[in-house]
């Protein structure tokens, strides 16, 4: 069994076609799958879709609240109460996606210091661990991390693409790294593929960032390039060869990391 711990499901890529994404999902063994809000309209669409499949597919959704760094603009008092409000629903189960991205810069990077300090500081309030996101920033988010320590909740980077020092100064911090698959592009993905097996097992998750970053080692790639959580298995794959290990231990050891830090409960 499986759990995408990032799906952008409430993106339009998806729409009219989710029942079915979901049903190949579990016939992937995609059993649990965590949406991903980066802002407070999409939290609240992602809180409408685990609302709205939760008697079909039971235990299966689960949704982050948070402000993207590429959102960062809309950022303010109101957005970061509407977030906090959001994060009390059942279906939320971490604060995020959040954290700097200086790669687009689609917002200031002041503006986008401010929300991820204001989430940092929700969550540890809310007892919600992090969801986050950085690129080209590791600097200053390793900075901003450092300067909350002692009091920083669980927290995860996600879609980890970062180089070597990076990761070993996360994992210094105790966070959990987030693989996408980045992991199985053979040009942009080799430094991954080379610094993966440095992952301890018990601090490593498994996301597909669909409708993003579809695997380049599919046999049979969608027309449509639309990845999704089905995909996943792909995903695994990739990590697993790289690290030198089986598909099933690390589908059987992300699981169980998945759960444990999102709190998700047992398999339903
Ligand atoms: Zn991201």
């Amino acid at each position: 069994m499986l759990i995408d711990i990032g799906v952008n499901l409430s993106s339009s890529r998806f729409s009219g076609d989710i029942e079915n994404v979901l049903l190949r999902a579990e016939q992937s063994n995609v059993k649990k799958i965590v949406l991903t809000g980066t802002s407070v309209t999409e939290t609240e669409a992602c809180i409408e879709l685990c609302e709205k499949y939760k008697g079909q597919f039971p235990g299966m959704l689960y949704a982050t609240a948070g402000i993207h760094p590429h959102e960062a603009s809309s950022f303010n008092n109101s957005a970061i109460n509407a977030i906090a409000h959001l994060a009390q629903h059942p279906s939320i189960v971490a604060i995020g996606e959040t954290g700097l991205d200086f790669n687009r810069n689609l917002s200031p990077e002041k503006m986008q210091e401010s929300a991820f300090e204001a989430q940092i500081e929700l969550a540890e309030n809310s007892q919600l661990p992090l969801f986050l996101h950085e690129r080209d920033a590791s600097k200053r988010q390793l900075e901003i991390l450092t300067s909350y320590q002692n009091s920083l909740p669980k927290a995860v980077i996600h879609c980890f693409t970062g180089d070597k020092r990076t990761l070993f100064s996360y994992l210094d911090l105790d966070l959990y790294i987030g693989i996408t698959g980045w992991i199985c592009d053979e040009r942009r993905g080799s430094d991954l593929q080379s610094i993966v097996k440095n992952v301890p097992l018990h601090r490593l998750m498994v996301e597909t960032d669909a409708p993003y970053l579809l695997p380049r080692n599919m046999p049979q790639p969608p027309k449509n390039r639309c990845n999704e959580p089905a995909n996943l298995t792909y995903v695994i794959e990739g990590i697993a060869a790289h690290r030198e290990e089986s598909v099933t231990m690390l589908a059987e050891s992300s699981s169980a990391t998945a759960i444990e830090f999102f709190n998700l409960g047992s398999w339903s």
